[in-house]
């Protein structure tokens, strides 16, 4: 029998240690014996050269240190932090965690670590990206150091931040269907009537009522989720407060209906503080409550969570000129990098909803790729604590290079400052091969037309915008053709192209449409085949591509406004 020699290296993995040192002793063994061809064994004694795992609770929320020397090191952290620092050294050594089926491994057969003195901590104690392999491989999200609630992530593997009722949580504070009928004073007030249609309301947050039974329903939601770190008591997602005279009257005095939430909240917060002493509630700044308050401020318990839903996505929020605005009770206006200094200004426990795809066309080529880091980084300026970036979060998690997107927000939301370009770079020469150079063409192009052209995009943009007029789309179509070419004979990377093409292919297809009235049933069939085919499923946020067809042939833009006129008269939405 042959076997694989015996490294000399060990992994020193002290008796009693956490489990979770234990799963990174596992992961750099796992790493460690694919680097070397060598067997790496874990051990219970000390013997050099290693690599020893000390679990140190003292330190800062994972956060982690390496230090080492004469071919060893040691590895320190928290209960997540440790495993961090396990990629960290591996990530030294030239590892790469591109995406949860794409990692780059050196092949160095005479490893001998060199010296680390580093330590290392997130920008933000909060890190999600809904992205569709993060939410769905829980071992990669840890990989890309994610900490948020659709991070299935089990304790062994460092746990998640655990949400209770995550977001639009007033139905479940107060619901309509027991309360509606006998208490419509309960909800929000639109032109002298109260209003009870799902989602399409919010709560009287005046009525004393209203306050005693919220209370009850989060204490109990508490009690039933014993550890949840953060509840969100957050306003539905429809954009109107209630205009009754009493919150009418709230809302002048406090300048923002934001006010009179952060009251509501505080007061649920302040009651329940001795019960959950660990536990944050948090709410939204979103927008009518998106500007700050005057006369009030958070408490220390609760956390608010600012979005950044009406702004647009082609110029940084510090940069862009477009009048993208939310409409205060006195009838002035204030946009979002204002709204962002502003919270930052008053409030320590501020988190971001951020958006990084277009909602309404997911394959629609976003032109994001130069504002992620600068608006990460105004994030952080402002005191921001944590940050969820939105992701197209359907199966497969779409095309328009979604995965390089994905590696790159984790990257930022670790660290603001990181080194983007280089990033790029490496993860397009490794997952395109020879055919990167024009993808990062592609991302340049579109780019730069935004930019030169001073074209906003906002979160649901139009296909027709002038970013996707014909003469850019055969720019890019040239630069997708030239990476085909230049990958023929590499049928892997060919694949990954053929993917992002479909983003192109759907655009020119709608455009052709809606636009020109072309209607070809070999391209169409010829898409939808190749779209099922690379697994894909939804084409927008919240219809399935059944619909999102119906939509094409019918005229309309979006499955949503075809669905939204045909289920009257009876439209299924499959
Ligand atoms: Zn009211
Ligand atoms: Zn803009």
């Amino acid at each position: 029998m042959h076997k694989a020699k015996t490294s000399s290296l060990s992994i020193y993995l002290p008796a009693n240690s956490s489990e979770q040192a234990s799963y990174a002793a596992t992961e750099l063994r796992h790493y460690l014996s694919l680097i070397t061809g060598q067997i790496i064994e874990i051990k219970d004694s000390l013997s050099a050269p290693s690599i020893t795992l000390l679990l140190d609770n003292a330190m800062e929320e994972d956060s982690f240190s390496i230090q080492g020397q004469q071919g060893s090191a040691t590895i320190r952290g928290s209960k997540r932090g440790i495993i961090y620092g396990a990629y960290e050294l591996l990530e030294q050594l030239g590892c790469r965690f591109f995406t949860a089926t794409c990692e780059k491994i050196p092949s160095i057969p005479d490893l001998v670590l060199p010296d680390f003195d580093l330590f290392d901590k997130p920008a933000f104690e909060y890190r999600e990206h809904n992205y569709y392999e993060l939410i769905k491989y829980s071992r990669f999200a840890v990989k890309r150091r994610l900490n948020g609630a659709h991070h299935p992530i089990q304790e062994k593997h460092g746990g998640h931040k655990s949400y209770v009722w995550f977001v639009h949580s007033f139905e479940k504070m107060v619901d309509p269907n027991v309360y509606g009928k006998d208490h419509p004073e309960y909800f929000s007030m639109y032109n002298g009537e109260r209003c009870i249609i799902p989602q399409k309301h919010q709560l009287c947050l005046s009525n004393p009522d209203v306050f005693n039974i919220a209370v009850e329903n989060v204490r109990k939601a508490l009690q039933e989720n014993p550890g949840a770190e953060i509840i969100s008591l957050s306003q539905n997602d429809w954009n109107k407060s209630c205009e009754c005279p009493e919150c009418r009257k709230k809302d002048l005095y406090y300048g923002s209906a934001s006010g009179l939430l952060i009251e509501f909240v505080n007061k649920i917060a302040e009651t329940l503080e001795a019960e959950f002493p660990n536990v944050t509630f948090d709410t939204l700044a979103y927008n009518y409550s998106r500007p700050i308050p005057r006369h009030i401020r958070p408490r220390h318990n609760v956390c608010v969570r600012l979005c950044s839903i009406e702004a647009c996505f082609a110029h940084s929020f510090e940069e862009c000129d477009d009048d993208r605005s939310v409409i205060l009770p006195d009838g002035s206006k204030t946009d979002f990098i204002t709204d962002l200094r502003n919270w930052g200004s008053i409030h320590d426990r501020l988190y971001i909803w951020d958006y990084t795809t277009n909602f309404n066309f997911y394959p629609a080529p976003h032109p994001n790729w130069n504002v992620l880091q600068k608006n990460m980084q105004a994030f952080h300026k402002n005191h921001v604590t944590g940050v969820f970036e939105q992701a197209n979060g359907a199966s497969h998690g779409g095309t328009d290079f979604n995965e390089l997107r994905a590696y790159i927000i984790t990257k930022l939301l670790w660290d603001p400052y990181a080194d983007v370009q280089k990033h790029i770079r490496e993860f397009t020469d490794y997952y395109y091969g020879d055919a990167a150079t024009f993808v990062r063409a592609y991302i340049a192009y579109l780019c730069h037309t935004a930019e030169a052209e001073n074209i906003h995009v906002g979160f649901l943009e139009q296909t027709d915008s002038p970013l996707y007029a014909v003469h850019h789309l055969e720019h890019l179509r040239g630069l997708i053709t030239r990476a085909k070419e230049t990958v023929s004979q590499d049928p892997l990377r060919l694949w990954r192209i053929g993917k992002a093409e479909l983003s192109l292919r759907w655009i020119e297809l709608k455009n052709k449409a809606m636009v020109n009235g072309q209607f070809d049933p070999e391209e169409m069939n010829a898409f939808f085949s190749d779209w099922r085919a690379y697994g894909l499923t939804r084409i927008e946020e919240w219809f399935s591509p059944e619909t999102t067809y119906r939509a094409l042939l019918h005229g309309y833009w979006r499955g949503e406004s075809f669905y939204s006129h045909w289920s009257e008269e009876g439209a299924e939405e499959l």
